[in-house]
């Protein structure tokens, strides 16, 4: 698939057009950034990890009813995809109580919550990516109903999925943030799924192995991204 102009530039990934007006090359950065891009820095390796992650954890979803934009892995950062009209939703799934949720409720990180729960941010830079429910992105059309709750059933599908895969492999998923786009009248799963976008702690010593070792300057952190891919048993 031949590769055409830089389509957009974010702060982890490029995407690029191709010669089939329905697909684009997302292709992944070692550059990082936090706090609304105020920290920046990079985290070597981080683009290949992630590129591949995505695709493993994209795979296992397909096979349990959750679509995806996922096309084919060119490279070890380039991925072939649907191309979609993003869902302006930052969708986020929690199981246990950790960053911004922990600060806004006064909880202590790790309480595991008495049921998963779901929260929508509004996906706008200048704004800073707001909260707001269901009702709001109705009233702000940026998603119709039957688009909200096809999310909302897949996101919760997505989590258990992830959950049970991630326990397998001594991980305890506490939350991320997932996005939807619109294909042919369908909403699938894009974007990407990593350390980047999980909160993922080690079952047993609780080591923090997601970017929140960069947020919080905790060190190693690209060990613990490499230990995360280890574990995947994809790093051939
Ligand atoms: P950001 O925009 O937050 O800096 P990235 O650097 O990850 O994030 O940039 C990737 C951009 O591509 C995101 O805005 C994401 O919503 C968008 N995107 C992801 N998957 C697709 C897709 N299949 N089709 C169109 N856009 C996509
Ligand atoms: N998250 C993300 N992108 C964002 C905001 C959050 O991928 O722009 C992920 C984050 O990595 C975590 C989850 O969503 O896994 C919940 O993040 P939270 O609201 O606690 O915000 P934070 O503490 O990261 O500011």
């Amino acid at each position: 698939m031949g590769k055409r102009g830089l389509l957009y530039e974010g702060k982890a990934k490029k995407v690029y057009e191709t010669d089939d007006p329905d697909l684009l090359i997302v292709s992944y950065k070692d550059d990082a950034t936090a706090f609304d891009g105020q920290k920046k820095g990079t985290i070597v390796g981080k683009g290949a990890i992630n590129n591949r992650m995505t695709n493993h954890i994209f795979k296992l979803l397909e096979k349990r009813g959750v679509p995806t934009h996922l096309v084919e892995e060119l490279s070890d950062r380039e991925t072939l995809v649907k191309k979609v009209e993003i869902v302006p939703l930052e969708v986020i799934i929690r199981n246990v109580c950790a960053g911004s949720f922990a600060k806004k409720l006064g909880m202590e990180e790790g309480i595991r919550l008495a049921c998963p729960t779901l929260e929508f941010s509004y996906k706008n830079d200048d704004l800073h990516d707001p909260f707001i429910n269901d009702y709001y992105a109705l009233a702000l059309n940026l998603a119709t109903r039957e688009e909200i709750d096809a999310i909302t059933k897949y996101a919760f599908l997505v989590n258990e999925v992830m959950m049970e895969y991630f326990a397998g492999l001594g991980i305890d998923l506490i939350d991320f943030k997932i996005e939807f786009g619109r294909y042919h009248g369908q909403v699938i799963l894009a974007d990407e799924v990593s350390p980047d976008t999980c909160r993922l702690w080690d079952s047993e010593t609780h080591e923090k192995l997601d970017k929140d070792r960069f947020r919080r300057d905790l060190g190693n952190v690209e060990d613990a991204y490499e230990e995360v891919f280890r574990r995947l048993g994809i790093s051939g």
